[in-house]
């Protein structure tokens, strides 16, 4: 993404304990952003003025009239006295969160504890402002509707968990096809096994895809005739960790980088940001990476790549599902039902890919810079469709 300035930022002191906070504003549209609160120590500014331009690129990818904005608070969500200090946080952004700001959960924060602080602060939701900023004869049915749709189930799991890696899918599905390596030949290593990696190789597999490894926190599982997907999502815990004791015999254990490098033609980073480094670049062995988590190459490895011909399909197109879910509730006016939401998710996803290949191949672009171009299209086409921007 182009390295621009952000609109706005602020930075709060908490009071009583010291911690900062800080909230960016990437760029409004229509006066709206949208984007959670993360807490950890150690939070820097720098850290969340990437994750706002990041959600930007990913309303524009999913064409929704909205612009980015991230919260976030260096404060360990672990002390008891976190929710005081999300609280005094809150309070000190209400003026945003009633005018310009819809949020939600991210690392170290819950939606129902920042539900439960806005309703005592009187913002009504945590995405007061974006209603506000709809019709008002729409508003109470367009709440109805991001409720249901955030608690209705979909392949025995909650639906909010199945729409990242159900994009990655989609993504990874269309990468490969441009990339004419075909499917049933194809074999895919996944990264993290959690919400988006387990989604993600769920999706994956039932294209037909083999996947031959999966990783998580405690190490590499692998198997050259393929994994079965399914089984293994039965045997792992909540937080994305897989019983090696019950793995069948035919499962081979390897160390936790393992799965870069055994030669699987699709890789799936989905767990954390920056594994793929300069440092380790070299182990890379293959000819497609779809980025499931947000900033898992950084920019040295993937220009290292780039240029040996990998083809990087970036986070802000692949996993926009959540993002996507969001925006088809609240913006696109959608029902809160799965197949509905997974058919616009898979239109725009898949159109999002093509045009990615199409720009790169006709202006002899890297992936990623076409990728801008792309988002940078979408703007343009919103902004022209909307009335008033204010940005
Ligand atoms: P999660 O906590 O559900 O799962 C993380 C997984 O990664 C677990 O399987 C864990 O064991 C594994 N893991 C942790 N460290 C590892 C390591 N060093 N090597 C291999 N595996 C490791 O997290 P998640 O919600 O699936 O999010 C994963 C990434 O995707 C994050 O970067 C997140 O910001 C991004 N993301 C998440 C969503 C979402 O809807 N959850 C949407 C977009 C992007």
């Amino acid at each position: 993404m182009a390295d621009k300035e952000a609109l706005m930022k602020t930075e709060w002191t908490d009071p009583v304990t010291g911690a900062k906070g800080y909230l960016v504003i990437d760029e409004l549209i229509e006066g709206i952003c949208g984007g959670g609160i993360r807490m950890r120590p150690g939070l820097a500014v720098g850290e969340i003025e990437g994750l706002a331009r990041i959600m930007t690129a990913k309303f524009m990818a999913m064409n929704i009239p909205c612009g980015g904005g991230k919260g976030g608070i260096d404060y360990d969500s672990s002390k008891e006295d976190s929710s005081e200090v999300l609280r005094r946080y809150l309070l000190a952004h209400r003026p945003f969160l009633r005018e310009n700001w819809g949020t939600s959960e991210d690392l170290g924060t819950r939606e129902e504890e920042i539900m439960s602080i806005l309703s005592e602060l009187e913002v009504n939701t945590s995405v007061h402002a974006i209603l506000e900023s709809s019709e008002p004869e729409e508003r109470q049915k367009l709440l109805h509707n991001l409720i249901t749709g955030l608690n209705m189930q979909y392949d025995g799991v909650v639906f909010t968990d199945v729409v990242t890696g159900y994009g990655v899918a989609v993504a990874a599905r269309e990468a490969l096809k441009k990339t004419d390596i075909e499917p049933e030949k194809a074999k895919a290593a996944i990264q993290g096994f959690g919400t988006v990696g387990g989604s993600s190789a769920l999706y994956i597999s039932r294209q037909g895809i083999k996947i031959i490894a999966v990783s998580d926190a405690e190490g590499t599982i692998y198997n050259e005739d393929g994994l079965d997907i399914p089984d293994l999502l039965t045997k792992r815990n909540d937080r994305g960790v897989i019983d090696r004791s019950a793995l069948p015999d035919a499962c081979k254990l390897e160390d936790r980088d393992r799965w870069m490098e055994l030669g699987a033609e699709l890789l799936v980073p989905a767990a954390i940001s920056e594994v793929i480094t300069a440092g380790n670049v070299e182990r890379v062995n293959t000819k497609l990476i779809v980025e499931g988590a947000n900033m898992p190459l950084t920019k040295e490895a993937a220009g290292i790549l780039s240029e040996q011909g990998v083809k990087i399909v970036p986070d802000f197109i692949a996993n926009s599902g959540g993002v996507g879910l969001f925006g088809a509730l609240l913006f696109h006016h959608l029902p809160p039902e799965p197949e509905k939401i997974l058919e616009y998710l898979d239109r725009t996803i898949c159109d999002s890919v093509n045009r990615t290949f199409e720009l790169s191949g006709e202006r002899g672009l890297s992936l990623y810079e076409a990728a801008n171009l792309l988002v940078e299209e979408r703007r343009k086409n919103i902004l022209e469709n909307e009335t008033g921007t204010l940005t």
